[in-house]
């Protein structure tokens, strides 16, 4: 047990101000990553700072037919709610496909895109990982590879370079968001600002421990969830070597909207396959304004995995997921294209 120091402050003004006031404290919502990490050695504050309390537990309509979630609803809470399984199902599926009951029901709308990647040598303090020790060298080059990504990595990562990391972001909610335009309510040490989720989540570039572009101390409010076009449909499907209390080895979230038997508007999400929730633009700009026939579905999901970089490893590597998120792509706009 290493010891560390417990506040909880007054508001989230006074939160912001402890974290980015201290460089070794941390936020702590429904606690089921963080914990999970303390227990692990993988996080190691000297503050931990409560902020379940301290943010909107509410699910409230905007002016322009979207919704404001506050940071402290849970994901049950959310999943359950009648205006998102109505308005935007893409996101309710999504976070149903995530984690257990028992989970959604601690873990945060703040938290849940924030939590760390599951590689296994990120959670193993035995083992070079540049995500949690920056420049000791990626363990997972040439390893257990299942999990890890196919998009935005080079070719042949180094496993001694500082700057390889090819791990996944893990969250499922993160993926619809990023389909649906939704943003971030952040507030830092200097401002307010709104973030939109394509671009909260960075590649490792030259710094892998970095997950996203939030700085220390700043806090995830709310998250604003945009109104979709008349007549969008949209679905999430999450590909996993079970079928319950497992991560995507491939995800989509689609949105989707067709007139007259062409694509009017479509946005595409892919998890599972990138170190941050993939926004699959290629297949988008294949697919708008074109015919929706499954052939133009799997041509566009052909462009956007003809960027894939398979890695090799221990377990075989993971070329399987080229094929296996074409197919998914696919399937989840058959889906949205069916005869209701
Ligand atoms: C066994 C298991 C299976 C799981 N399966 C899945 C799955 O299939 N899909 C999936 O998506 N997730 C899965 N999860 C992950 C789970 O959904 C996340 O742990 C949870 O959503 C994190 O939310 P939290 O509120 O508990 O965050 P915490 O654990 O409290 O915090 C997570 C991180 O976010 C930071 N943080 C928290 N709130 C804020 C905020 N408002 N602003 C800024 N920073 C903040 C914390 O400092 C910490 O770094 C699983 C977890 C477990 C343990
Ligand atoms: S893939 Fe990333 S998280 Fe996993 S061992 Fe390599 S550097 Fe660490």
């Amino acid at each position: 047990m290493r010891p560390f120091a417990f506040a909880r402050p007054a508001d989230a003004a006074e939160a912001v101000r402890t974290v980015a006031g201290d460089s070794d404290a941390v936020f702590l919502a429904g606690g089921t990553n963080l914990v999970d990490h303390l227990k692990l050695g993988v996080a190691r504050p000297g503050l931990v700072v409560d902020v379940r309390t301290l943010t909107s537990r509410e699910v409230a309509d905007t002016g322009d037919g979207g919704l404001r979630v506050g940071a402290a609803v849970t994901n049950s809470e959310l999943a359950a709610d009648r205006r998102v399984r109505e308005r935007y199902p893409v996101l309710a599926q999504a976070l149903l496909a995530g984690a257990s009951g028992q989970l959604r029901n601690m873990a945060t709308i703040g938290g849940n895109p924030l939590q760390r990647t599951r590689c296994v040598y990120f959670q193993d303090v035995t083992v070079p990982c540049n995500k949690r020790e920056p420049g000791t060298g990626c363990s997972a080059v040439g390893g257990y590879v299942r999990y890890h990504a196919i998009l935005g990595v080079p070719q042949a990562p180094e496993a001694s370079a500082p700057e390889t990391c090819i791990a996944t972001h893990p969250s499922d909610m993160a993926v619809a968001l990023v389909a649906l335009d939704a943003r971030a309510q952040v507030l830092g040490p200097q401002d307010a600002r709104e973030i939109p989720f394509e671009q909260l989540y960075r590649l490792p570039g030259d710094d892998p421990s970095r997950d996203t572009v939030l700085e220390h101390g700043d806090l995830i409010t709310a998250i604003d969830l945009p109104p979709l076009p008349a007549g969008a449909r949209s679905a999430y499907r999450k590909v996993r070597d079970r079928a319950s209390y497992a991560f995507a080895l491939v995800s989509v979230a689609a949105v989707l909207n067709v007139t007259d038997g062409r694509v009017t508007d479509v946005r595409l999400a892919l998890g599972g396959v990138a170190h941050k929730p993939w926004r699959a633009a290629r297949a988008e700009e294949a697919l708008r304004g074109g015919p929706a026939t499954v052939d133009a579905f799997r041509a566009a999901a052909e462009a956007e995995l003809a960027a894939a970089k398979p890695q090799a490893g221990l377990d075989g590597g993971n070329g399987f997921k080229v094929p296996l998120a074409i197919r998914t792509l696919v399937a989840v706009l058959r889906e949205l294209t069916a005869e209701t």
